[in-house]
C-alpha cells in the first residue's frame, strides 16, 4: 500500500531565557554562570510564605519586542498565573507564567516561504535544577526566577527539517536581532519541546508524540525523523481516539524511547496570580520598541540592493556594522549610492573605520566628491582622508595642509612637457598609433607631480600635446 499520501505535522515549544541583569520578579543576579549552588537566591525566588513578586519590567518589554518582531497581536492587557505542580525544584509549589492573557498572540515566522503560524509568546519564571550524583539528588535553585519567554508554534510545519530551520532562525532573531537572550542551546538559554503527528487524507490520524528537552537543533532533526518514521510505518494502525505519548532522545543510540502516556491533561489549577497587577501594555511605548530591533541580514541585504548596490557590495555591507553605519551617514547628502558602497567595501579610504569616523561623515563626503568628480587623484584623496581620520581635520584644513592639487595648468604644462621629453621613444610609437600609451604617459605625470596633478586636466592638457608634437 503507498503511504504518499501521508501528513506530517509538528508544533514546537521553545522557552528562552532571557538575560536581564535581575531575575523576573525580584532583584536577584540573574546570572549564575560559574557561581556556587544556592547564591544567587532570596526569600522571594525561593517562593518563601509572604514574600512579594516584583515584576521586571525588562523582561515585560523585552518579550513584547520579540512578540513585534514574530508579527504578534500585543494584548492590551495581560495578566500573569500561577500554575500548580509539585517538584523538588519548585519549592513554592507553583510556577507565575500566564494563562488565558500572554503578552503576545498569534503572529507568523517564515521560513522559505512558509508562514510558520505563531500560538502565543508568553512570559514566566524558570525553576531551580535537579543534579543526580553518586546517588543523591541535589537541588540548586539559582536558576529558580529566571525570566523564561515561551514561544508556541502552532501545528503548522511539515517536515523535521523546517523543525530545525525554524529553530535556527528564531536563535538568531532573539540572540542578534533582538538581542534578549544568549540562546545558547547548550547552556540551555533555549530549550524546545516538539510534538508530531501523521495523519491520512480520510481524517485518521496517529498519536501525538511529544519530544521534551531535546538540547541542539540537530538532535531535534533528528529525533523527530525517527518519530516521522516511525508513525508512519504503524499505519493504519492507530489509535481510534487522540492520544498523546511523551518520548526522550537518546543522542548516543539515536533512539527514542517512552516516558510516559498521557490519558488526560494535567490539571494545573491556574488561577490569576494576587500579589501581581494586571498589565497595561497600551502605557507603553512600542513604537519606540520596535525601532530598537536589528534587521536581519537578509532584509539589509535586500534594502541596500534596491538602493542599486551590487551584490557583493551589499552582502560586505550588511556584514560589517561599523562600514554600514558610515556608509548610511554618507548616502545621507552624496545619493551616489553603488560609488560610495564601493570605496568603503574596497577600501578606498585606505584605513580600517572606527566608531567615531561615523561623526566625520560629512568631511569624507566632501572629499569623495571631489574624487568622484575627478578634481582629485587617488594618492591626494587618500591623504585628506586620512588627515581627516587621524588628526580631525576639516575638508578645507587637510585640502591646505595637503598643498591640494596643481592646479596652476602653466606648472602642470611644463611637467608634460618634460615628460614627453624624456620618453622619445613612447612618443614615437604613440605616433604611429599605439593610443593606448597615452596611459603610461599619465601614469608618468602623475609620478612627476608625486600625485598631486588634476588627473582631469592632466588626460585634456596631455592629450592636446601629443598630437601637436
Ligand atoms: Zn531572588
Ligand atoms: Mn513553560
Amino acid at each position: 500500500m503507498s503511504k504518499e499520501y501521508l501528513k506530517t505535522t509538528i508544533g514546537l515549544e521553545i522557552h528562552v531565557q532571557l538575560a536581564t541583569k535581575s531575575k523576573m520578579f525580584c532583584r536577584c543576579d540573574n546570572n549564575a554562570e560559574g557561581k556556587e549552588p544556592n547564591t544567587t537566591i532570596c526569600p522571594i525566588c525561593l517562593g518563601m510564605p509572604g514574600t512579594l513578586p516584583v515584576t521586571n519590567k525588562q523582561a515585560v518589554l523585552w518579550t513584547i519586542k520579540t512578540g513585534i518582531t514574530l508579527n504578534c497581536t500585543i494584548n492590551k492587557i495581560s495578566k500573569f498565573d500561577r500554575k500548580h505542580y509539585f517538584y523538588p525544584d519548585l519549592p513554592k509549589g507553583y510556577q507565575i507564567s500566564q494563562y488565558d492573557e500572554p503578552f503576545c498572540s498569534g503572529g507568523y515566522l517564515e521560513i522559505n516561504g512558509h508562514k510558520i503560524k505563531l500560538n502565543r509568546i508568553h512570559l514566566e519564571e524558570d525553576a531551580g535544577k535537579l543534579i543526580h550524583k553518586d546517588g543523591k539528588s541535589l537541588v540548586d535553585l539559582n536558576r529558580a526566577g529566571t525570566p523564561l519567554m515561551e514561544i508556541v508554534t502552532e501545528p503548522d510545519i511539515d517536515s523535521p527539517a523546517e523543525a530545525a530551520d525554524f529553530l535556527r532562525r528564531l536563535q538568531k532573531i532573539v540572540r542578534d536581532e533582538v538581542s534578549v537572550s544568549e540562546a545558547s542551546m547548550e547552556k540551555g538559554h533555549m530549550r524546545c519541546d516538539a510534538n508530531i503527528s501523521i495523519s491520512d487524507d480520510k481524517g485518521h490520524m496517529s498519536e501525538i508524540v511529544e519530544l521534551k528537552n531535546i538540547n541542539s537543533f540537530k538532535f531535534v532533526e533528528k529525533a523527530l525523523l525517527i518519530e516521522e518514521v516511525r508513525l508512519r510505518e504503524k499505519y493504519p494502525d492507530w489509535p481510534e481516539k487522540v492520544s498523546k505519548e511523551t518520548r526522550g532522545y537518546d543522542s548516543k543510540k539515536n533512539e527514542t524511547y517512552t516516558q510516559r502516556r498521557k490519558e488526560v491533561a494535567a490539571d494545573y489549577r491556574y488561577f490569576p496570580e494576587p500579589d501581581l497587577p494586571p498589565f497595561d501594555t497600551s502605557e507603553l511605548d512600542l513604537e519606540s520598541l520596535a525601532s530598537g530591533v536589528n534587521e536581519s541580514e537578509e532584509i539589509i541585504i535586500s534594502k541596500l540592493q534596491e538602493m542599486g548596490i551590487p551584490s557583493f557590495e551589499s552582502q560586505a555591507l550588511a556584514k560589517d556594522q561599523i562600514k554600514r553605519q558610515i556608509f548610511e551617514e554618507l548616502s545621507k547628502s552624496n545619493k551616489n549610492y553603488p560609488f560610495i558602497a564601493k570605496a568603503i567595501v574596497h577600501n578606498l579610504f585606505g584605513f580600517k573605520f572606527c566608531q567615531s569616523d561615523s561623526l566625520k561623515t560629512d568631511s569624507y563626503n566632501q572629499a569623495l566628491i571631489e574624487f568622484d568628480n575627478g578634481k582629485l587623484s587617488k594618492p591626494i584623496f587618500a591623504d585628506i582622508v586620512k588627515l581627516i581620520h587621524e588628526k580631525e581635520y576639516s575638508f578645507e584644513q587637510a585640502m591646505k595642509e595637503t598643498g591640494g592639487q596643481i592646479g596652476n595648468e602653466d606648472e602642470l604644462a611644463s611637467i608634460i612637457e618634460n615628460v614627453i621629453k624624456s620618453n622619445p621613444k613612447e612618443l614615437e610609437n604613440y605616433k604611429n598609433g599605439k593610443k593606448q600609451l597615452l596611459g603610461f604617459f599619465i601614469g608618468q605625470v602623475m609620478k612627476e607631480s608625486k600625485g598631486k596633478a588634476n588627473p582631469v586636466s592632466v588626460n585634456k592638457i596631455l592629450k592636446d600635446k601629443l598630437e601637436q608634437e
